[in-house]
């Protein structure tokens, strides 16, 4: 299983996954051309996309689902209420699958398990991706304002786990937003803080978790030192040696590899002292 985040933060997030016969989207919020330029930046022809999961309707998930269904045909699986808020991406000719905001399906090789996020969106879901052959497993958790108890469950046994590190928490409050704004963005329906993606992922942290990648950081309220510093320090004295990084937003990739990198994360020597077995 491969993983590559396309860019991620508020002009626009997707991540690429694929097996070695399914390659599918989460979200798709960016333009056409960039989609594709993106895609072709890691030797990944646009046409041979199977589908796209759609999280919620925000347009930085979703800007350019309806010109990709058109233009290269990929299905979009999304709820009722994502579908419903997108009609003015969609002109009558895409294909959609609806979903459950709590269900699993199967695109391909590929097990899709969605679950419902606390975020202020119509119907959003945070999903996991697990290759039915090798049994790995990633997670795709952004846009929560706080993780819930099926969100946390869910998440547990991955392997590769992207997560929202939207904002530093002082930033935040120092930030020259109304107050409103401030309130949203760190409410529960809003964004995870660097400090609480930090505890959603020593909680989940087992001896196989390779990697965290650091998605849809703040570009007002966060940097991407202050999102690895407060990551790292809740998991690495736990025992964690893999890898934690943050996901850009104006390039795609690196292409990651699920299983070196379980291999990698899972060379703790044993030290690993807050496994907790599920
Ligand atoms: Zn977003
Ligand atoms: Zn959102």
């Amino acid at each position: 299983m491969r993983i590559a985040s396309l860019g991620s933060g508020s002009r626009g997030n997707a991540v690429l996954i694929e097996s070695d016969s399914t390659r599918i989207l989460i979200d798709a919020g960016f333009s056409g051309s960039e989609i594709a330029r993106r895609l072709e930046s890691l030797d990944r022809d646009p046409a041979g996309v199977d589908a796209v999961v759609v999280t919620h309707e925000h347009r930085d998930h979703t800007a350019g689902i309806g010109i990709a269904a058109r233009r290269w045909g990929w299905p979009l699986f999304m709820t009722s209420g994502t579908a419903t808020a997108c009609e003015d991406l969609l002109h009558g000719g895409e294909e959609t699958q609806i979903f459950s905001p709590e269900s699993r399906f199967r695109i391909g090789d590929l097990e899709i398990h969605a679950v419902p996020t606390c975020h202020d969106a119509a119907d959003p879901v945070a999903v996991t991706v697990t290759e039915t052959g090798s049994a790995l497993k990633a997670g795709v958790a952004t846009d929560l304002g706080r993780a819930t108890t099926p969100v946390r469950a869910a998440l547990a046994g991955c392997h590769f786990l992207v997560l929202e590190a939207n904002h530093d928490e002082v930033r935040l409050r120092e930030a020259p937003y109304p107050w409103s704004l401030k309130q949203r963005i760190g409410g529960s329906r809003g964004h995870l803080s660097n400090h609480l993606a930090g505890e959603l992922a020593l909680e989940i942290l087992h001896p196989e978790l390779g990697a965290v990648l650091l998605a849809h950081l703040s570009q007002e309220c966060n940097e991407p030192h202050l999102a690895l510093s407060a990551v790292r320090s809740a998991i690495r004295p736990a025992g964690f040696r893999g890898v934690v990084e943050v996901a850009g937003q104006d390039e795609a990739g690196p292409l990651k590899d699920v299983s070196a990198l379980v291999g990698r994360g899972n060379r703790h020597g044993g030290q690993l002292s807050l496994f907790t077995p599920r």
